[in-house]
């Protein structure tokens, strides 16, 4: 027997209104302080969504807490119905901090190939047309 269960329905309507614009519905809130904010009063930097105030006094910024509350932020904004659109905007922050990040790795390994091919040559018989140390 293959009963198939209606879909229940969605409670997905916001049951917070925005701390400064009482008549507006949002799930977004300061990842700092907790207050609710309405698309207008967020702000989206590093460290994900954040009250004005919050975000004024959050110059100082530990790497490791960013990521962490990136990542909460990204995934606390999923959730909302306007969110895809805040964590595209996020996530191309982080997309060009991780490429930056790449590329450091890829440069590390091509100086590694270029060490161990160093190493190498210098295993194997001394290239010939190198000046030596008489050389004019
Ligand atoms: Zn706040
Ligand atoms: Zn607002």
């Amino acid at each position: 027997m293959d009963v198939i269960e209606p879909p229940a329905p969605q409670q997905d309507e916001p049951q917070h209104t925005c701390y400064r614009h009482k008549h507006i519905k949002t799930e977004l809130s300061c990842g700092r302080c907790g207050r609710y904010l309405c698309h207008k009063c967020v702000v989206l930097g590093a460290a994900g969504p954040r009250c004005r105030d919050c975000a004024r006094q959050s110059i100082s910024l530990r790497p490791g807490a960013v990521v962490y509350e990136a990542k909460t932020g990204v995934l606390s904004l999923l959730r909302q119905p306007y969110g895809w659109y805040i964590a595209i905007v996020v996530l191309g922050f982080l997309a060009r901090m991780g490429c930056s990040m790449r590329e450091d790795a890829e440069r590390a390994r091509e100086i590694q190939m270029v060490e161990a091919q160093q190493r190498a040559q210098k295993g194997g018989p001394p290239p010939t047309d190198a000046p030596g140390p008489n050389a004019p």
